[in-house]
């Protein structure tokens, strides 16, 4: 069969690939990228699903806008208000399904064939593959433990002249790296100073570990003049209540909201309004601040238990910066004491041994780094993680 050639560029992820060997019996997974389904509040959700249908049937059951359920814009407006994003009202966002689709809306909307885009390197899969599908030339940042590194940013801004660069500030995947206040502001003086659109994926924001990370971008825009409207801004209830809910959310300046909106009505006619009206009770119901304390807490202890781990058992042959929230341990094999330096290989050998991985190089757009890796923390309890790591020390 003839395939558009849009799609001449995209390959499924070797990622997947991987996925297929995890079935594995007995295997520990630190690969995947999902958040623990034991920690979802399931009692929490059904009441507000209970609620959806009993109080507002017609809208938790009927077609509804393609901006979104009223109810839950304004909710999820006050979720942002409470983050420190300044006089945001309901008609600023838009209501996506999962942070995905307001990447895709993203795409759909800014980029013709061969539009420069600049991401992090390494960034989020899918948002490569889904900016590709729509023919960008991807040019990608380096990235250190504080994040995006900025000069090299506006070299890159400026040689290149963007459509946008897309930067996942807090809590990275797979970095985990936490961009500093100080680069924040930074980037958003560039936002202003060359035009460019910044985009700002934050699906873990809320997983902090200790002190609450910096403002958001889109929260900091305030402080600086004109920055507001070069901030696109993705949410994403995925990571903190349920990833099957699907319910993400994009905020931008009136226009790019108008477009994306446009293209969403042609794509899925709106977010699920069941979904959308389930979300708006559980927001309502005040129990979010509990949530987010719980999940926290729990991938909190998980982390230093794999930090720990990590230390203990693979020692100066793996290089990383504990995360401070998110999902993720970005991490580096130094090649010290003659052990390997090429993770596609030892996530081979790691598998032998019952514990799974993902290989770094996928993550980069350009220029592969093979040394790197990620580890995901968030579904094994400490004990396992202890176990994995032991295993991936066996491994190398
Ligand atoms: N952005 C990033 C950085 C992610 O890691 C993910 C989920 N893995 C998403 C966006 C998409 O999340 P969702 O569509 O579930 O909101």
């Amino acid at each position: 069969m003839q395939f558009a050639t849009r799609l001449d560029n995209v390959e499924t992820s070797a990622i997947r690939e991987l996925f297929k060997l995890l079935g594995k019996p007995g295997i520990i997974s630190f690969a995947g990228g999902f958040p623990d389904s034991a920690m979802f509040d399931v009692e929490g959700l059904r009441e507000a699903s209970q609620k959806a249908l009993a109080e507002e049937p017609g809208g938790a059951l009927q077609y509804g806008a393609t901006e979104g359920y009223e109810p839950l814009r304004a909710q999820l407006a006050a979720f942002e208000r409470s983050k420190g994003v300044a006089d945001m009202e309901p008609n600023q966002l838009i209501v996506t399904t999962g942070s995905q689709q307001a990447l895709d809306l993203i795409g759909k909307t800014m980029i013709s064939p061969g539009d420069k885009v600049i991401v992090e390197g390494p960034t989020f899969l899918a948002t490569i593959q889904c900016f590709r599908l729509y023919g960008a030339d991807i040019q990608s940042a380096p990235i250190d433990a504080q994040g995006v590194q900025v000069d090299r940013l506006e070299q890159l801004i400026v040689e290149h002249r963007p459509k946008f660069v897309y930067l996942i500030p807090t809590f990275g995947n797979p970095s985990g790296a936490l961009l500093s206040l100080e680069r924040r502001r930074r980037i958003l003086e560039l936002a202003v100073k060359y035009q460019v659109l910044v985009v700002e994926d934050d699906p873990y924001g809320d997983l902090y570990f200790g002190e609450a990370p910096p403002p958001s971008l889109l929260a900091l825009a305030s402080e600086v003049p004109g920055s507001r409207e070069w901030i696109a801004h993705c949410g994403s209830m995925s990571k903190v209540l349920s990833p099957g809910l699907r319910v993400g959310w994009l905020v931008a300046q009136p226009e790019l909201l108008a477009k994306a909106t446009m293209c969403k009505q042609f794509s899925d006619a709106h977010t699920s309004t069941f979904a959308q009206a389930t979300a708006a009770q559980y927001l309502k119901s005040g129990r979010m601040p509990a949530t987010l304390r719980n999940v926290r807490q729990k991938y909190a202890e998980r982390s230093h238990g794999m930090a720990e781990a990590l230390k203990r058992e693979l020692g100066e042959a793996i290089e990383f910066t504990e995360p401070k929230g998110g999902l993720f341990f970005w991490a580096r094999l130094s090649g010290r004491g003659g052990k390997p330096t090429h993770a596609g290989e030892f996530a081979r050998r790691a598998i032998e041994q019952g514990v799974a991985f993902v290989p770094g190089a996928p993550f980069f757009a350009k220029d592969p780094d093979l040394a790197t890796l990620r580890l995901s923390f968030a579904t094994a309890d400490v004990d396992k993680i202890r176990e994995g790591v032991g295993r991936l020390g066996r491994a190398l």
